[in-house]
């Protein structure tokens, strides 16, 4: 029998894992803690590996799996630039990824983080708690449908947000490297992202982390956007150079910010810190300010992704094993 083994296992995946394992006919077995040198040991005797890893890897257990034979890590997530690519492949050890498990609930998320801060919600709850019952400027919005959205990188997320931002009336610009003519009945596509964003009342990224999108929100891009922008990072965090975000904010270029991935989130996020010290000072920032909502990576969390990611992991291992190759395969 087939046995595959599990690291970063969280209890509300181990339904879909005992299902898909009584449906496969084959031996998963799981663990919380994240791989590393020191459990590295618990692999040997395994056929597959599947990890949820979501820190810096440490190189050394490439060249420690291939000695054990294993051929391929499933990493259950559609991101994977916590992997160094070439050497996994210098120890033949293909990685593959879930690259879509639900996009339509991190679209969502994103719209709503969006609204709630266009119709001033924060504000409205702040007022309430003061017993503040005054209908004053500050409190006016304005409405979704006359505002203008750019979404930066529209493949599978961004697409639902562009069509999610279109059925509230908005008029959704967008940029993206490749064409999308399938889109443009309600994208207005821009040849560059200044282009994109210079008009745009809300922007919302959706770019892959990679070197080419590595701090592509710097102080020079936020500088370009009109003042009073609505930014919505729900992609990744290396996308949006954070002290530069908190410097657009305090000038006012930017009014609200949904910061669902932070730059250095991997010690943090997934951990509960409530009886420990955050000692991450920008973290501590951006959790702290009202015109912040700051969540732990967590737009994805409904209940199908979550399925979805146990089983794609789970899938893309045998289809590794069983042919030495896979659809989900990055590098
Ligand atoms: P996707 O590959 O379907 O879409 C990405 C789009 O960005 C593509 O159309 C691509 O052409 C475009 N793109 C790539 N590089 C670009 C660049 N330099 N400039 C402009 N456009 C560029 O990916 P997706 O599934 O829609 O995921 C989008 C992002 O959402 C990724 O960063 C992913 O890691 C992230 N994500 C976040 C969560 C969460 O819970 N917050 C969950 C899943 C995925």
């Amino acid at each position: 029998m087939v046995r595959i083994k599990m690291f970063d296992v969280a209890p509300y995946e181990i339904d879909a894992i005992k299902n898909w394992s009584a449906d496969h006919q084959v031996e998963v077995d799981y663990e919380s803690n994240p791989l590393t040198m020191d459990n590295i040991e618990q692999v040997k005797g395994y056929d597959g590996l599947s990890l949820s890893h979501n820190g810096p890897f440490n190189p050394e257990i490439y060249s420690k799996l291939e000695s054990y034979g294993i051929k391929q890590i499933a990493q259950r997530s559609a991101g994977f630039d916590m992997y160094d690519l070439e050497e996994a492949k210098a120890h033949n050890l293909i990685i593959t990824t879930v690259p879509s498990y639900s996009p339509s609930s991190i679209a969502e998320y994103a719209v709503t983080g969006a609204l709630y801060f266009v119709r001033q919600l924060p504000l409205i709850k702040q007022r309430m708690e003061n017993h503040n019952f005054v209908w004053d400027a500050p409190l006016i919005s304005r409405p979704v449908k006359d505002l203008t959205v750019a979404i930066i990188g529209v493949g599978r997320i961004g697409s639902i947000s562009a069509q999610l931002f279109s059925n509230f009336g908005c008029k959704v610009v967008g940029y993206d490297i490749e064409d999308k003519p399938e889109l443009e009945n309600i994208v207005e596509f821009k040849d560059s992202l200044e282009e994109a964003i210079a008009q745009a009342d809300i922007v919302s990224l959706h770019v892959p982390g990679n070197k080419e999108t590595y701090h592509m929100f710097n102080q020079a891009t936020f500088n370009q956007l009109k003042d009073g922008v609505i930014f919505v990072n729900c992609a990744r965090g290396m996308v949006v150079e954070t002290q530069a975000l908190l410097d657009a904010l305090n000038s006012g270029k930017v009014a609200g910010a949904v910061i669902d991935t932070y730059e250095n989130e991997a010690q943090y996020f997934r951990r509960d810190f409530s009886n420990r010290e955050v000692q991450d000072e920008t973290l501590l920032e951006l959790i702290e300010r009202n015109d912040v909502l700051a969540s732990p990576h967590i737009a994805f969390f409904t209940h199908e992704p979550v399925k979805n990611l146990a089983e794609g992991g789970l899938n893309s291992t045998m289809e590794v094993l069983e042919t030495g190759d896979a659809q989900t395969r990055v590098n």
